[in-house]
């Protein structure tokens, strides 16, 4: 009934412009025609409905993302998960926010109105996520566009650099850091040294990167180049991850390497990567946005829905993460690390194309400690149900408006 008042009293509201329209047609018509003002009546309340709708949309849609998201806040670090391996020091918490699997569509595949919807939706979700939480630090780990092998230059170069960085703009003060997906360049068997170039150029990233904030280590990873054989990404990332593995050997006191550089102090880094870590399924996962029960028993396909066990075995014993976070999959799930101790998270996808429920990460870091929380967003068939509802308001509101009122004042005037 609620619902219904404010219906009528929103429809009030934005009747007047309409209504000031509507009198000067009305007087011109009623020179005119009878018939031609009922006509123009018609069209008035075409427009006014279909108004009113988008209106509500609009207005539906940031309320329900503020309403739901700022039920997230970051995580709280406890004291006895810390690392007692690290030196005690007075560090300042990074507040890191990570999502994935974006799949900006592109000029084939969905309707344009698709297009605009999903961009829409995400721009929502995601500003109001950079306003409320405030990371210092945003992680897109791949998958950026859904399009992103099959697109010219031309399309990729503007298009689609553009609308990514339109829909997930972020202030000046926090540094935003993106991974390659599949989508972006293809899978393994596919890869071209074009593409590859063409999507780092574009968002500034490379196959491997080594970051350091504030003695925080990431390690972002091109999954596409660990498939281990002489491919020139492959031998690229191998050379790139030796490196590193030699960086964090010298800095943990490992004479045995050649050291000629090393970081100030030691910290497990944290891995990002597109692919999840080798698992045969995700039937393991237990989250509240993990896969349908059909989907979480299907075996994986190595190299194809996860890094295969090798890559695994290999880049967990070179970098030693203290925590895994990747995507790809779509759907949520946590394992632990088999390497002693972490975890490995895998994020949904952000786009509600490809996920009801999708989520984003909150990840507070320190050297010697981290805390994860997961933020889920508004579903997409509530956002369905609540819109359909509101519709319902929208039209009982009209009907109130202009055929009940009339009843009533046909009934009162038989009662004179
Ligand atoms: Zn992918």
């Amino acid at each position: 009934m609620n619902a219904l008042v404010f219906s009528t009293t929103l429809l009030m509201t934005l009747e007047l412009p309409f209504l000031r329209l509507h009198y000067i047609f009305g007087s011109l018509c009623d020179v005119i025609h009878a018939r031609m003002r009922f006509r123009l009546k018609v069209v008035f309340l075409i427009l006014l409905l279909l108004f009113s709708t988008v209106f509500m949309y609009i207005l539906g849609e940031w309320m329900a993302h503020y309403v739901i998201l700022s039920q997230c806040d970051w995580p709280q670090l406890d004291p006895k998960s810390e690392d007692l391996a690290v030196p005690k020091a007075n560090h300042t918490p990074l507040r890191v926010m990570l999502l994935t699997d974006t799949h900006l569509f592109g000029p084939c595949e969905g309707f344009w109105l698709e297009r605009v919807r999903t961009d829409w939706q995400m721009y929502i979700a995601f500003k109001t996520a950079i306003h409320l939480h405030r990371p210092e630090i945003v992680f897109v780990l791949g998958d950026l566009t859904n399009e992103g092998q099959y697109s010219s230059d031309d399309y990729f170069n503007t298009t689609y650099v553009k609308r990514f960085y339109n829909v997930f703009a972020v202030p000046k003060d926090i540094q935003m850091f993106v991974l390659v997906g599949n989508h972006d360049v293809g899978f393994h068997y596919s890869i071209s040294k074009h593409l590859l170039s063409r999507f780092n150029k574009d968002f500034s990233t490379k196959d491997v990167q080594f970051v350091n904030i504030g003695g925080n280590y990431f390690v972002m990873v091109n999954s596409i180049g660990l498939e281990g054989d002489d491919c020139f990404l492959c031998t690229e990332v191998d050379q790139q991850l030796e490196k590193i593995e030699k960086l964090l050997n010298c800095t943990k006191g490992d004479t045995s390497s050649n050291c000629t550089t090393k970081l100030s102090s030691y910290s497990r880094p944290i891995l990002l990567t597109h692919f999840p870590l080798f698992r045969d399924s995700d039937r393991k996962c237990n989250e509240p946005d993990e896969a349908p029960y059909a989907t979480k028993i299907e075996p994986f396909k190595e190299a194809w829905d996860c890094l295969s066990k090798n890559a695994t075995d290999r880049i967990l014993h070179q970098i030693n993460p203290r925590l895994v976070i990747n995507g790809h999959s779509h759907h949520g799930c946590t394992n632990r690390l088999s390497n002693g101790g972490g975890l490995e998270i895998t994020l949904p996808s952000f786009n509600w194309a490809h996920k009801d429920n999708p989520s984003y990460g909150l990840v507070v870091v320190t050297p010697n400690n981290y805390a994860f929380s997961k933020c889920l967003m508004p579903r997409q068939s509530t956002s369905i149900i609540r819109y359909l509802f509101a519709t319902i308001c929208i039209i009982g509101g009209i009907y109130y408006r202009y055929y009940g009122k009339r009843r009533n004042r046909r009934k009162y005037s038989m009662l004179a």
